[in-house]
Formats: C-alpha cells, structure tokens, sequence
C-alpha cells in the first residue's frame, strides 16, 4: 500500500502513532481485556483518561489552576452559542473573518447587541482586519485565530480589557502562544487534535457566573466543569485520540512543534510564489500556516492539477466549496516529505 498524503481540511490527518494507540484500544483497552468503545466511562481506566486529558492541556499551554479544561459535544459550532449564553450579558465585540466567524456572530445576535469591530468580508476574508479597539463596555471579545477555509491567521492578539474568547479550531496546538491572554479557547479536535466528536473548552473561571439568564444545564460550562467533564457520557472514543495526540505534542514540545510548521508553510509558499502558473489567495503577512490557499491563474487547468495530485497519491486538496481554488491543510501530524511531494506535482505542472 503507497502512502496517501493527506492535506485533507478536518477530519485531519492524526500521527501514525496516536491512530495505532487508537487501534490497540478497540480491541484491549489498558490491558482490560475489553475495547474502549464498550467500557463504562465511569470505570477507573476510562476515568484516568479523562483527567490525563484534562490535565495535559493545562501542562502545554502552562495554564495554572485558574483555568478549567472540558471535553463537550456538538463542535466547535456548539461553543457559537454556549460562549454566548455563558458570557453575554448586554454587549460583545467580535471580528468578522470568515465562513465560522460569520456563524458565531449570527448566533451573538441572538442575545444581545453585537459590534463587529472589524471585517474582511468584503475582501472575501483574505486578510485579518486589525484596526480596531477593543473596550471594556464589552462582555467579552471574540475571534478566530485561523480561518480554516480563507487561509488567513491571526499572527498575534490585540490588547483586550475585556474577557478575549478565541474559536482555536484549526490551529490549536500549532504554535507558541501565551495562552494565558485568552480567558476562553475552544476547539473541535477534528482539524489538528484528535478524531471528530469532541470539542475542547479552556476556561477561565471567574469569567463565569456574570449573566442573569437561565443557562440550560448541558449548556452551562459550569455543569461540566463541576463534575470534571463527567457530567454526561462524553465521547469515550474521540477523548481517548486526543489524549494521545496531546502525549505526542507534549513529547516534543510547542516550540518544536511551531518550527515544523513554519519550515512546511515556507516551503509551500515559497513555490507558490515564485511558480508563473500559480498565486497565494491570502494577504502576505496574514498567511496561515495550517490552511494554505492558492489559485491556479488559468482556473480551466484546475481539473488537471487535482489530476496531478491524484497520480501523486496527494488527496484533500480540493478548496472548501464555497471558495473554489485548492487549500493544502498542513497540521501538525503531515510531514515535511509530504510538502515535499505537493511542491514537486506544482513545480512539475507545465
Ligand atoms: C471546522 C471549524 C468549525 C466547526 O467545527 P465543528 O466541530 O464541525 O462544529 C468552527 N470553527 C473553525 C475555525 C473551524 O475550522
């Protein structure tokens, strides 16, 4: 069997280690002679799992006991409205950047008064807006560190005086970050942490308790907070890949793990600009180094690279939907040799 060169946008390519970790634990789950996917989640085995992947979150992004980590269900499109609910008393802030940004605002709006302080909508997202200030009438600001479909990244975070709420979805875990800024993460662990059906949540949790609505009680963060993400059966399964992705960040590291990432992007970027035939569709100094986009100038040809790629066993190259064109998502797990072999198809491509 060839190796498939999986550029694929979410679910997303896992290291070859964590999916055999998965494998062994369908069929002998922590030497219990049972499989993960028939096990009480309430068993001692299961219930190590969770703390661990609780508390590996914490030790990567050297966050102290003032911050809570969960694992919910219903995605990252779930957290739309449960920040919301949970945070939005009169007034919130949010940057307008994108397909998800654009969903999270909608579902804002629904209980109570939205500032969109900054947008690129009408620049088809390709840029990250950044002029704009943040104040403290707000409940809290909201933003979106990588747009998953555009390509863009938020190179650093404003100042913010209020809580600073981050949809992390498709860059968590990519990069050094003082995750002590941000008062609220999530992200769904299907783009660059673990298998689908499993949403991180980083709280910090005096920023809870401030609204005077009624919360329903599987909304409310504190639900889970207080019965340490065991409120309800969680997702044994997706939980149990991320545990094994966060054991294989924390074994190499942040810092390392960010150089990697940067010498893939710059190698990719780097033909794309200097190749006649093709362009980058995102502003420069706003490129993303998970989600890289890119046209070819003759879009009658599309047909023919995707052919090319295909022949070099390169498969999710395709652009979201809604954009055309073709992304390269290049998370942690895909490797150098990867980017290689998309570099050569496009070098090649007369
Ligand atoms: C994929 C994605 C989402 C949606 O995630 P679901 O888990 O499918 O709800 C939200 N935000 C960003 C930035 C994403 O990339």
């Amino acid at each position: 069997m060839s190796k498939i060169h999986n550029f694929s946008a979410g679910p997303a390519i896992l290291p070859q280690e964590v999916i055999q970790s998965c494998a062994d634990a369908i069929l002998n789950f922590a030497g219990t002679n049972l499989s993960l996917i028939e096990v009480s989640h309430r068993s001692k085995e299961y219930v190590a799992v969770m703390d661990e992947a609780r508390s590996l979150v914490k030790r990567i992004m050297k966050l102290d006991d003032s911050y809570e980590v969960v694992y919910l269900q219903g995605g990252a499109s779930t957290q739309f409205l449960m920040t919301v609910m949970n945070l939005l008393e009169t007034k919130a802030a949010y940057t307008n950047t994108g397909t998800w940004a654009k969903k999270a605002i909608k579902e804002a709006k629904a209980f109570g008064t939205v500032d969109v302080l900054g947008s690129s909508e009408d620049q088809n997202f390709n840029f990250i807006p950044k002029d704009y200030t943040i104040t403290e009438e707000y409940d809290y600001f909201h933003c979106t560190s990588n747009n998953t479909i555009c390509g863009t990244q938020m190179q650093s975070f404003p100042d913010c005086p209020t809580s600073l709420v981050c949809d992390m979805s498709s860059d968590i875990f990519s990069r050094q970050l003082n995750f002590t800024q941000f008062d609220l993460i999530y992200a769904g662990a299907q783009k660059n942490m673990g298998p689908a059906g499993t949403t991180l949540v980083v709280i910090k949790k005096n920023i809870l308790g401030k609204v005077s609505r009624y919360i329903p009680t599987m909304l409310d963060y504190n639900t889970h907070i207080s019965k340490d993400s065991m409120f309800n059966t969680p997702s044994v399964f997706a939980v149990y890949g991320c545990l094994q992705t966060l054991k294989w960040i924390d074994k190499q590291g942040l810092q390392h793990i960010e150089k990697a990432n940067t010498e893939k992007a710059d190698l990719l970027y780097n033909e794309i600009d200097n190749n006649p035939l093709f362009e980058g569709t995102a502003a420069i100094e706003d490129r993303s180094k998970m989600n890289i986009t890119f046209v070819l100038k003759d879009d009658s040809r599309n047909d023919d690279f995707l052919n090319a790629c295909a022949d070099a066993n390169i498969s999710g190259i395709k652009g979201h939907r809604s954009v055309g064109g073709f992304r390269a998502s290049m998370y942690n797990a895909l490797g150098l040799d990867s980017v290689q072999v998309l570099v050569n198809v496009i070098k090649n491509f007369k």
